[in-house]
C-alpha cells in the first residue's frame, strides 16, 4: 500500500496556498500580504515546487531551461579601511589600525593576471569607505582591469554614496566618471534589509533604504546594470523581508536594470552581532523560494552556497535558483564573518549535474561562454589541489 496518495497531498495543502499558487501559475503578481503568507505559512515542499515552476518558466523564456550557469571571477577587496562601522561587518579596519591596507597598482595587476591565468573573466571590486582615496585611484584601478580584458563589476551603492560625499559630486557625476574609467556593472552588496528601522540598527551610518536604492536608480538610468541582494536572518521581521522584496520589485518595474537577485543569511563571526542566532538552511530555502515567486520581473536568482554550503546550494536549484553565482578565486568579506565553504569548479559542475541540469560558464550578462572541449576532463584531473576558490555572489 502506498504511503502517500495524490488525494492525501491535495487534502493536506491549505486552501490559501492553492489560491496564491493559482495566481502565480496564471502569471499574476502576488501582493505583499500574499508574500507574507508564503514566507510564514506555506508548506515548504509545495512552496519549493511553485518557485521551481517560476524558475522553469523564466529559464524557458531565456532559452536556458536545462542550464545552471556560473561565472569565474575574482573578488578584490582593494581596501579594508572604512569609517562606516557597520555592526555586522568583520572585514573593515579603522584608518589607523595596524592591519588596515589599500592595494597598490602592482598588487592589483598581479591579482588580475592570476585571474586571467585561471580562466576568469570578471573582477568583483569591493572595499571599505576609505576617506583618503582620490578619484584617480578608482579610475586607474578600473582602467587597469579594463585594459587587461576583464569585466569591471564594482562598488556597492554605499561605496558610490561615500565617493559622492567625499568628492563633493552628485551621484550621476560619480557614476559617469566611473563609467568613463571602465565601470561596467555594480554588485548589489550593502542592501542588507531595505527598511529604515533595520538599517538604523545594523548599519546606521549607511543611511536608510533610499541610500541603496538611489545609486541603483541612477546607475540604471546611465545604462549600468546591477545585481540586487538581501542579507537576512538578523534583526528584521518577516514583513520587513517582504518590504525589501517589494522595494526591489518596484525599482525593477521602473528601470529594468537588475540582472539578478542573490540572498544570503547573516554570518555572525568576528563582528558586534556575534550573539545573533544565525538562520539555518530551512529559513534560507524558504526565503529564496518566496523571493523567486515575488520578484516576477527578475530573470535570475543565484544560489548562495558560500554561506549555506554546496549541498544546500544544490538544493536551492529546486527552490528557484538558476545560477551558482561566482566561482571566486579570492573572497574575504564573508570568510571573515565565518562562512568557510569552498568549492572547486569541478565540484560546482558535479553538483549541478547531480541536480539534473547542465553546468555552463557565463559572463555578467548571463551570456554563455565558450568552454574548452576538454574542460570536464581537465577539471577532474585537477580536482585535488585546484587553486580556484569560491565566494559570494555579486
Ligand atoms: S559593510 Fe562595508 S561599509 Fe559597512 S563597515 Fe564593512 S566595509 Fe564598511
Amino acid at each position: 500500500m502506498p504511503v502517500y496518495s495524490a488525494g492525501m497531498i491535495a487534502r493536506a495543502t491549505p486552501a490559501e496556498f492553492l489560491r496564491v499558487a493559482d495566481k502565480v501559475l496564471e502569471g499574476k503578481r502576488i501582493s505583499p500580504d500574499e508574500g507574507l503568507y508564503l514566507l510564514g505559512h506555506a508548506p515548504v515542499h509545495e512552496l519549493a515546487a511553485l518557485a521551481d515552476t517560476v524558475r522553469d518558466r523564466k529559464m524557458h523564456a531565456a532559452g536556458r531551461a536545462d542550464l545552471v550557469t556560473y561565472v569565474i571571477s575574482r573578488n578584490i577587496n582593494y581596501t579594508n579601511v572604512c569609517i562606516t562601522d557597520c555592526d555586522f561587518c568583520s572585514f573593515y579596519r579603522r584608518p589607523l589600525d595596524k592591519d588596515a591596507y589599500t592595494l597598490d597598482t602592482e598588487a592589483l595587476r598581479t591579482k588580475a593576471q592570476e585571474t586571467l591565468d585561471l580562466g576568469g573573466t570578471e573582477i568583483l571590486l569591493q572595499g571599505g569607505h576609505n576617506p583618503k582615496l582620490p578619484l584617480k585611484y578608482y579610475a586607474d584601478m578600473l582602467g587597469l582591469f579594463r585594459d587587461m580584458g576583464l569585466h569591471n563589476h564594482a562598488f556597492s551603492p554605499s561605496e558610490i554614496q561615500h565617493l559622492a560625499m567625499f568628492w563633493k559630486m552628485t551621484l550621476p557625476e560619480v557614476l559617469r566618471e566611473l563609467k568613463a574609467a571602465g565601470l561596467q556593472s555594480i554588485p548589489g552588496g550593502g542592501a542588507e534589509i531595505l527598511n529604515d528601522r533595520v538599517r538604523g540598527i545594523i548599519c546606521p551610518k549607511k543611511g536608510g533604504a533610499d541610500a541603496w536604492l538611489e545609486p541603483m536608480r541612477q546607475a540604471h538610468k546611465l545604462g549600468i546594470r546591477t545585481s540586487a541582494t538581501m542579507m537576512f536572518g538578523h534583526v528584521e521581521t518577516f514583513p520587513e523581508r517582504i518590504e525589501h522584496l517589494e522595494r526591489l520589485r518596484a525599482l525593477q518595474d521602473e528601470t529594468g536594470g537588475f540582472t539578478a537577485f542573490i540572498c544570503w543569511t547573516f554570518q555572525a563571526e568576528g563582528n558586534r552581532m556575534h550573539d545573533v542566532h544565525m538562520a539555518g538552511a530551512h529559513d534560507y530555502l524558504r526565503t529564496q523560494a518566496v523571493a523567486r515567486i515575488y520578484l516576477d520581473n527578475f530573470e535570475n536568482c543565484q544560489a548562495s552556497w558560500v554561506t549555506q554550503g554546496g549541498q544546500v546550494g544544490q538544493v536551492s536549484l529546486r527552490y528557484g535558483c538558476n545560477d551558482m553565482g561566482s566561482l571566486m578565486i579570492e573572497e574575504n568579506v564573508v570568510r571573515l564573518a565565518g562562512a568557510a565553504f569552498r568549492m572547486t569548479e569541478f565540484e560546482i559542475r558535479r553538483l549541478v549535474r547531480e541536480a539534473g541540469y547542465q553546468p555552463q560558464r557565463r559572463n555578467f550578462y548571463y551570456e554563455q561562454q565558450k568552454e574548452p572541449a576538454d574542460l570536464d576532463a581537465t577539471l577532474e584531473s585537477a580536482a585535488t589541489g585546484d587553486k580556484r576558490r569560491v565566494a559570494i555572489a555579486g
